[in-house]
């Protein structure tokens, strides 16, 4: 804790408490007013926007200038580079696609920590899909940083790694799930924020443990996605619609998110991708990413993942087949050969 410099041990408690107890939707503490949201694609569109119907100021940065245009049309500011979102923000959030875009987002020229070691954001929160050790990597970048102007309330910058579950449905209804790592008094004043975009923040330890627990999160999400096709592919073969293998799987034992909340099987729910040619999403390209950092990540401390392998090759496989944009559910077709639900 003393690493980060927050003031003392007892008063930093107290700090947490009261700083914590203050929030709710209605108040927004002048410390997380001003929000700096990078990356607006299908999720982080979302969470920009739940953000400021939450009443927060923020402003927003992407490559896609189509992506702001949506934003500045609708009033909202739009900046040219992530340093000048750091210079009107307190917080700034990135939702990007892997690792790479995160440390050019950070490192790169004009990036969040190009204007110097004198930060003018408190907190950093990257909720993008990263490797543990990328995280660790930016989390001693940035602790090595000061902060331009005295805040009172902390004397270093902070960053959280705060990797989100739930798709892109629950980045739109705000109901994601977040993973935190880093500073549990960082987390404990972020809380709120993350709340205006999630419906659960758990914390998850020190830095990296954020996006450990979401590479071993979509690990298992790969496999059940897998495993429920296969099945459903196996009971159409069968003689069994997947309809009505559903219904039974959902009070049964094989009830999981990939069988009651994102079927795979075209014509079974709707509101899903595979209800629309698994268009939008989470594509087969960020899966077989999210199994590489994963397997990346077990070869790393010598950990054997049989199952996790399997699934990277058959996403690897899926997205050398054309379907790397599409959703990771049309996996279903891999098994199937795209024979909709009748
Ligand atoms: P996306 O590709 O739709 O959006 C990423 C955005 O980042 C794009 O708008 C892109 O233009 C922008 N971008 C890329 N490089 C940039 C840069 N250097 N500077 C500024 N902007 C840049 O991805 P997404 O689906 O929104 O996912 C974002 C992250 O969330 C990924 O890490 C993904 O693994 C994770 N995630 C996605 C889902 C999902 O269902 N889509 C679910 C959970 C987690």
């Amino acid at each position: 804790m003393a690493r980060f410099g927050w003031r003392v041990g007892s008063k930093v408690q107290r700090w947490g408490r009261s700083f914590f107890r203050g929030f709710s939707s209605a108040s927004i503490p002048s410390q997380l007013e001003n929000v700096g949201f990078i990356g607006l694609g299908n999720m982080g569109s979302h969470m920009a926007r739940n953000l400021i119907t939450a009443g927060y100021k923020v402003t927003v940065h992407d490559i896609n200038e189509n992506s702001m245009k949506k934003f500045s049309d609708d009033g909202i500011p739009t900046k040219q580079s992530p340093l000048e979102v750091s210079e009107s923000s307190d917080v700034v959030i990135t939702m990007l696609p892997s690792s790479s875009h995160v440390l050019e987002v950070y490192n790169g020229t004009n990036g969040l920590l190009g204007g110097g070691s004198h930060l003018g954001p408190w907190l950093y929160i990257d909720s993008s899909t990263v490797d543990p050790q990328t995280s660790r990597k930016i989390s001693t970048a940035i602790s090595r940083c000061h902060l331009k102007e005295n805040k009172g309330y902390v004397e270093n910058p902070l960053i959280l790694d705060a990797p989100v579950s739930g798709g892109v449905p629950a980045a739109e209804a705000a109901k994601l799930t977040f993973m935190v790592g880093g500073l549990e008094e960082a987390y404990l004043a972020a809380k709120p924020l993350l709340l205006s975009m999630g419906k659960r923040a758990i914390y998850c330890g020190g830095a990296g443990n954020g996006s450990a627990a979401k590479i071993c999160n979509n690990m298992a999400m790969a496999i059940s996605m897998l495993g429920v096709s296969e099945a459903f592919a196996l009971g159409q073969n069968l003689g069994i619609k997947a309809s009505t293998l559903t219904d039974i799987f959902n009070c049964s034992s094989a009830r999981c998110w990939s069988s009651d909340t994102y079927n795979p099987v075209p014509g079974v729910m709707e509101g899903v991708p595979s209800s629309r040619n698994y268009d939008g999403g989470f594509t087969s390209k960020l899966m077989a990413k999210d199994l590489d950092l994963a397997m990346a990540s077990a070869s790393g401390v010598g950990f054997k993942c049989p199952m996790g392998s399997e699934a990277l090759e058959i996403y690897r496989k899926l997205c050398g087949d054309c379907c790397e944009l599409k959703d990771f559910s049309c996996v279903f077709r891999h098994y199937y050969a795209g024979k909709d639900e009748e």
